[in-house]
């Protein structure tokens, strides 16, 4: 770091020697590890690029429709990119999924029906799908449970490992399984998120009972981290979100579902309505950025994977318990730290968001969020509201005190943030 550039940190910021001194010596102990993710983004982005040339994308797939959006080139071109990069034989990508939450609603609710079970092999499922498929505390009037499909859900072993034996015995005891849920990234969970070669495993144990079943991935923050996804592997149908990795900080908002064409075509008809299905939705001039986000995200999502793993070295300088650690091999932007202590967390995130570029003045307090179960602190200081592709760190409000950390447009920023981050959480 420049010596004007520290003098510049110090004066406006208040960073603490002892915080310069933990960021000098994380970043020299992890310089060989984050060349190994520009190797995975130099052949993500090619991989962009060579589906932006074969579907031939041009100007004129940024126009703008309106009412109906019957015949919207450019909407349908990107489904068709999308597919070529998950190497699936659909996709479905819509600024209008309000979030990951929608766009993972819509695959699972649209392919189900009553009497079929849900089977969660890698736990709890993130906090906001409880309520779609009627397992939270307070109860979602439309719920799936409502609608007779019920969900069991196998717990990861200690270690955080698929339990194998019981997912058999479970697939074997129950023909009614129609539709098997992983999800990749932890969530609000202290485990580690799935490499795609351990969903790969669990997808083949799976396949020696049943060959038939859907296979359904929440593929959210994992998108480009890997140079395959589980799309690859054997999963039929998987869904994110564009306010995540994919939408490269650009795309204003949206989801979106790639897989297998029966079933991409079930989750549209439950996007829209029977009948409508993919082929109707105006999208308003928006193109442009969802192609646009497209193409940044391989580096983008790269940049957040190196604040990420800038952060986990830090708080482990700092004592602090990390997951994953600096030096574990990663698959997702998150980075989950340990506080244990409520005032620690909130001053974390009270950093992060005093040194966002958008409402760095704002005051972080544990707040009640839709879909949460207890009071949530959140550091959001983005351009698109709520992104957290873009530098954001948030945590529920209950023991041991966990923030995740995830997002960062670019390294010089996410490392900024995390300074003063490191720097309040250090001050007593
Ligand atoms: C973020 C996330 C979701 C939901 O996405 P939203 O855009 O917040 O609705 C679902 N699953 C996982 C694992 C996530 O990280």
């Amino acid at each position: 770091m420049l010596k004007i550039t520290e003098d510049f940190l110090i004066n406006n910021y208040k960073i603490s020697d002892r915080a310069l001194e933990i960021y000098r010596q994380a970043l020299s102990d992890i310089e060989k590890d984050l060349q190994l993710y520009d190797d995975v983004r130099e052949f993500n982005q090619l991989k962009v690029l060579k589906a932006f040339q074969e579907e031939r994308i041009s100007d004129s797939h940024f126009t703008n429709t309106t009412g109906y959006g019957l015949d919207d080139i450019g909407r349908d071109a990107l489904d068709r990119v999308y597919a070529r990069i998950f190497k699936t034989e659909a996709a479905l990508v819509r600024h209008n999924f309000v979030s990951g939450t929608h766009a993972i609603g819509a695959a699972i609710i649209g392919n189900v029906r009553p009497k079929d079970k849900i089977l969660c092999v890698s736990g709890k499922p993130y906090d906001t799908l409880l309520g779609v498929l009627g397992l939270s505390e307070k109860k979602n009037p439309g719920s799936l449970d409502e609608y007779d499909i019920k969900t069991d859900i196998i717990d990861l072993d200690h270690e955080g490992h698929f339990k194998f034996e019981e997912i058999r015995n479970a697939l074997r005891n129950e023909p009614s399984y129609k539709l098997i849920h992983i999800q990749r990234s932890t969530g609000y969970a202290s485990r580690k998120s799935f490499l795609v070669s351990q969903i790969e495993e669990v997808i083949k144990v799976i396949r020696e009972v049943r060959k038939d079943i859907l296979i359904f991935v929440d593929n959210c923050y994992g998108e480009f981290i890997e140079t395959i996804e589980p799309s690859e592997v054997g999963a039929d149908l998987m869904a994110g979100s564009l306010m995540k990795n994919i939408g490269g900080g650009v795309a204003p908002g949206g989801g979106y579902i790639v897989g297998k064409a029966e079933y991409v075509k079930q989750a549209e008809n439950r996007f829209t309505v029977p009948g409508v299905g993919g082929e109707y939705g105006a999208t308003y001039g928006l193109m442009r950025s969802l192609f646009q986000g497209l193409f940044f995200a391989p580096h983008v999502s790269i940049e957040a994977v190196k604040t990420a793993v800038f952060t986990a070295r830090v708080m482990e300088i700092a004592g602090f318990k990390v997951f994953p650690a600096a030096k574990d091999k990663r698959t997702d932007i998150i980075q989950a730290i340990e506080f244990n202590d409520p005032k620690k967390l909130v001053n974390f995130c009270s950093g992060i968001q005093a040194g966002s570029p958008i409402d760095s003045f704002a005051v972080c307090e544990p707040w009640a969020m839709p879909g949460y179960d207890c009071d949530i602190v959140m550091a959001a200081g983005a351009f698109i509201s709520g992104s957290t592709i873009e530098l954001s760190a948030d945590g529920p409000i209950r023991p041991p005190y966990i923030a995740y950390m995830q997002g960062g447009l670019n390294f010089e920023h996410g490392k900024i943030g995390v300074l003063i981050g490191l720097s309040r959480t250090l001050e007593e």
